[in-house]
Formats: structure tokens, C-alpha cells, sequence
């Protein structure tokens, strides 16, 4: 199948099946702390780097932490937009909304619990997205029920997992994969986050968390990788301080390798799509 850029990919994109949107990407792992959310906005942001109209959606309702990463003010509040819904709140250029707007940090666990799946299917359906051609949403982490019942609910066109080479956090990664494929939702494949931990002081280079891992299992589950992502100091401090590396440092190396993460997750679902579209059609008779 011949590569097409991702401007040739953006004319392209035909309507979803959601209203201002035309695709919708899930960053979910098996297991909390992996650097999720930080995939997430740097992803989204090297979506909307390449030319791309973009929406970040926080799902995780244990800790949503975009509002953060994203250096939006605790105490700004989404504006409620007509009878029943909102408008996006704008953060470096991103269409975003989170339950970290809706929600505080002191917000009970098991309010949030119950509420979870309801409540993010209604920030999914009633935010006015205007004209976007991939949204991302932050998906809880784990396998639970809330999580299966999202990703059955929610109309999800590909799922990015991301894992550390740990074994522990791989076997987690495992059952994310199976709870995806379990729904019919496509994998476009996984991204190995601190896969290499690089000294800010003298650049030396060690793999902590093992190494090869998710080389295996993408091969073991015939997915791919899409990304290795290195730990570093700065990235984390970045994040922390509200402006993702793709933003605060775009010539870094860690920014270019989620540029290359954003066009491998178009190109991806662009062929996984194309390919869905020449399978014959399956007739079933009565004789
Ligand atoms: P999750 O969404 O999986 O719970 P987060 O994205 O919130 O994980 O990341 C957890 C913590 O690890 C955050 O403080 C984040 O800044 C940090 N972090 C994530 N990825 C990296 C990385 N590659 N290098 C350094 N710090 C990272």
C-alpha cells in the first residue's frame, strides 16, 4: 500500500461517528503510572503539530491529570454551552475536557467510581468538538468493567497501549490488549515508555525497566511498536510544569519521537481502515 502524508490523510478523513469528529484514538495501559497521560498530550500535540485539528479528552477518573500537564487552572471551569453541554477549554491550541474540570481532587473515589462511565459518556457526547480530525481520549487505567464498558461504549477507531518493558507492567499491557480486541476495537500497537533511562548529566544511557519487552509481546500479539520513549528528568519536569516536551522543546529528541509516534498512529489506522474496506463483503444465504 503506497505511504500517503498526513496532509493527503487529513483531506482524506471522512465523517466519524461522532458529531465534530472525525476519529478517535484511545491511549490506555493495563496498569496506572506507565506515563499514560503523558502519551496522551504529547501525542496530541504532535498530532496538531503536523497540521492536525485536534481534541484531548481526560477519562481517567481516578487521577485525571491533564488539567496539569496541560497547565490549565484548577479553577477554570468548562462553560456550559446551552441546555446540556460544553464548551472544550482551549489548552496549547488543543480542543481539551477532562473530569478534572468537573471534578476536585478532594471528590470522593467512590462517588466517582459509579458515576465514572455515565458521566464520561456524557463529557464524550455533549462537548461541542468543532471540526476535529483526531481525538484523543486518556483512557482510566486497567481492565476493570468501567473500563471494558467504555471501551464498548465509546466509539473508538484505534487503541494505543502503552507499558514500561517491566514484566509486571507487560502482563498488564496483555489484558488491555485482549479487553480491546475482546470489543472489536482495532490495536495500533504499543509504546514503550521509559524504555531507556537517559543522565542528564552526563547522557548515559540504561535500560532500568529491562529490555525487549515490548518487542516481544507486539510480536506475540502481531501488533507493532510504535514508540520507544526514553525517561528523562527534563520531559518529566515538562509535564509537571503544565507544557508538554512537543511544546516546551519541539527540536528534542524526545519530540521528534512523538512526531514520528503521531504519524505511525495515522498511517496505521489510515491502512487498517483501507484494508477493512477490501475485505469482500460476507453474504449469508439460505441454502
Ligand atoms: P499514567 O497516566 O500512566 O498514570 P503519567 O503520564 O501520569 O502516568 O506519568 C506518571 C509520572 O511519570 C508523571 O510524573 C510523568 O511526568 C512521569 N513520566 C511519564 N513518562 C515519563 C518519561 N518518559 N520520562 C520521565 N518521566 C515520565
Amino acid at each position: 500500500m503506497s505511504q500517503l502524508s498526513l496532509a493527503q490523510i487529513k483531506a482524506q478523513l471522512t465523517p466519524g461517528r461522532l458529531k465534530g469528529v472525525k476519529r478517535i484514538i484511545a491511549v490506555a495501559s493495563g496498569k496506572g503510572g506507565v506515563g499514560k497521560s503523558t502519551v496522551a498530550a504529547n501525542l496530541a500535540l504532535a498530532l496538531k503539530k503536523q497540521g492536525m485539528q485536534v481534541g484531548l479528552l481526560d477519562a481517567d477518573i481516578y487521577g485525571p491529570s491533564q488539567p496539569l500537564m496541560l497547565g490549565v487552572a484548577t479553577d477554570q471551569q468548562s462553560e456550559q454551552a446551552g441546555e446540556q453541554g460544553f464548551e472544550p477549554i482551549m489548552a496549547h491550541g488543543l480542543q481539551t475536557m477532562s473530569m478534572g474540570y468537573l471534578v476536585s481532587e478532594s471528590t470522593p473515589m467512590v462517588w466517582r467510581g459509579p458515576m465514572a462511565s455515565g458521566a464520561l459518556q456524557q463529557l464524550l457526547f455533549q462537548t461541542h468538538w468543532q471540526n476535529i480530525d483526531y481525538l484523543i481520549i486518556d483512557m482510566p487505567p486497567g481492565t476493570g468493567d468501567i473500563q471494558l464498558t467504555l471501551a464498548q461504549k465509546v466509539p473508538v477507531d484505534g487503541a494505543v497501549i502503552v507499558t514500561t518493558p517491566q514484566d509486571i507492567a507487560l502482563l498488564d499491557a496483555k489484558k488491555a490488549i485482549e479487553m480491546f480486541a475482546k470489543v472489536h476495537v482495532p490495536i495500533l500497537g504499543l509504546v514503550e515508555n521509559m524504555a531507556i533511562h537517559v543522565c542528564t548529566h552526563c547522557g548515559h544511557q540504561e535500560a532500568i525497566f529491562g529490555e525487549g519487552g515490548g518487542m516481544r509481546m507486539a510480536e506475540a500479539y502481531h501488533t507493532q511498536v510504535l514508540a520507544h520513549i526514553p525517561l528523562t528528568k527534563t520531559l518529566r519536569m515538562e509535564m509537571d510544569q503544565g507544557t508538554p516536551t512537543v511544546m516546551a522543546r519541539s527540536d528534542s529528541e524526545e519530540a521528534k519521537i512523538f512526531l514520528a509516534l503521531a504519524e505511525r498512529c495515522v498511517s496505521t489506522l489510515w491502512q487498517q481502515e483501507k484494508i477493512g474496506e477490501q475485505l469482500p463483503e460476507i453474504v449469508m444465504s439460505e441454502d
